[in-house]
């Protein structure tokens, strides 16, 4: 058996690089950038107004208030993505709109809702100090400036800052496409009725979203039974429409499981099987002609734990990311966390609104209903108890 942190090191020396490509800023969400980017242009590109109203000299307006207004003369209007030709002078103003280029000579806008139009004046009913609703050449970004560093997570606000700057193109890390295979003669499909000794699959639909959540691509097979030759059979087909496959079940002891064996019967390595940690123990790793297998184990807290803790970060840096382990929050334990084990516990946890942190329920693999609750991982260390009151760091899951 070996440590978390060489079975990490160990898949993430294997898999190497995805490589990198470029696309569409608007196909990148999600994605991780393969180069640092610079602001191609100045945010805001020019001075603009940032109200309704009227562009007009300040010193014009000193003074003014509702019962002693300053008229103005209206030389021109300047809707946004126009420019204002002429230049303002002393007791003119420009009508204006959020976003419009400031006109040459004005230094500030008063708002529309300080004003009384009438005909072509306008009665300025409050005084404006210079620069006063005017949004400044560069004041956010310079032509540049450095946007993001490569290895960043492309989020919705990051697309918007590039778009903003001019990227219409960007360098990502390629996404790997991924398999998900369950295995096991006692799965269904949702939807139909259990005979004796069958359960419904329920792998399958945890992990696809959980692969989309980091990037890469999901592509769900069939169901495979506990036989060798469908398990062979089932691997062939994936790995030749797939990067890297995600199973689950068949990797423990019995005499039906087959995944390491079709692993091996493909002319494939088994690279590593059995991790030091709990739930998850039986995860293996492999690969066959540069394609990869995550084996995971069947039982649904297992594979969730063993996705969460060897398969994510696995599938973030062959992208190409910068932050490959969950976000952390420190809490508070409202009750004892105890691992009398000699292998590191990933506790499921739920942490609350208020900071404490409760056990999300019973921690047997086989418990469902505590995973549903659960939005976080504690890593409890062998013969440890983490007592209650103490401070904790809790790994999120449910940040992405
Ligand atoms: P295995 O790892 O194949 O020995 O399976 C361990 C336990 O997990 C057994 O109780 C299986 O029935 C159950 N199991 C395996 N795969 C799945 C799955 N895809 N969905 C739900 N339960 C599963
Ligand atoms: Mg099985």
């Amino acid at each position: 058996m070996i440590s978390l942190e060489e079975a990490g090191d160990r898949i993430g020396a294997s898999l190497g690089s995805m490589g990198t490509e470029s696309v569409a800023l608007n196909s990148a969400a999600g994605r991780f950038l393969a180069a640092e980017l610079h602001s191609q242009v100045n945010l805001p590109p020019f001075d603009n107004s940032a109200m309704d109203g009227y562009a007009v000299i300040a010193s014009d307006t000193s003074g003014a208030t509702s019962s002693t207004p300053t008229t103005l003369e209206i030389c021109g209007e300047v809707p946004a993505g126009k420019t204002f030709d002429g230049k303002v002078g002393a007791g003119e103003c420009v009508r204006i709109f959020t976003g419009s280029p400031i006109p040459s000579g004005a230094n500030a806008v008063v708002m529309q809702e300080d004003t009384e139009r009438a005909g072509e004046e306008v009665r300025v009913l409050d005084a404006v100090r210079p620069f006063e609703h005017i949004r400044l050449l560069g004041e956010d970004v310079k032509t540049g400036d450095v946007l993001a560093k490569t290895g960043r997570r492309i989020t919705p606000g990051l697309m918007n800052l590039l778009a903003a700057c001019g990227h219409s193109n960007v360098s990502i890390g390629r996404a790997p496409r991924i398999g998900v295979l369950a295995t096991g003669s006692e799965l269904r499909e949702l939807g139909h009725p259990l005979s004796g000794g069958e359960i419904y699959e329920s792998n399958r639909g945890m992990l696809a979203p959980l692969i989309a959540s980091t990037g890469a691509v999901p592509v769900v097979f069939p169901l495979v039974p506990d036989t060798l030759e469908a398990t062979v059979s089932a691997f062939c087909e994936a790995f030749q429409d797939c990067d890297a496959i995600v199973t689950s079940g068949g990797v423990s002891v019995g005499e039906h499981d087959f995944v390491k064996a079709a692993l091996v019967e493909l002319g494939g390595t088994l690279d590593l099987w059995r991790v030091l940690i709990k739930p998850g123990k039986p995860f293996a790793f492999g690969q066959v002609d540069g394609r990869f297998m995550f084996g995971l184990p069947g039982n649904p807290v297992s594979a969730f734990a063993t996705f969460m803790t060897l398969v994510r970060p696995a599938l973030l840096k062959w992208q190409g990311a910068e932050q490959t382990s969950l976000p952390v929050q420190f809490g508070e334990l409202r009750e004892s966390l105890i691992n009398r084990g000699n292998r590191r516990h990933f506790v499921r946890v739920r942490i609350q609104d208020d900071g404490g942190v409760i056990s999300a329920g019973t921690q047997a693999s086989h418990m469902l209903h505590s995973l549903a609750k659960a939005n976080g991982l504690v890593d409890v260390p062998p013969e440890t108890t983490f007592e209650e009151g103490a401070s904790v760091a809790v790994q999120r899951f449910d940040l992405d």
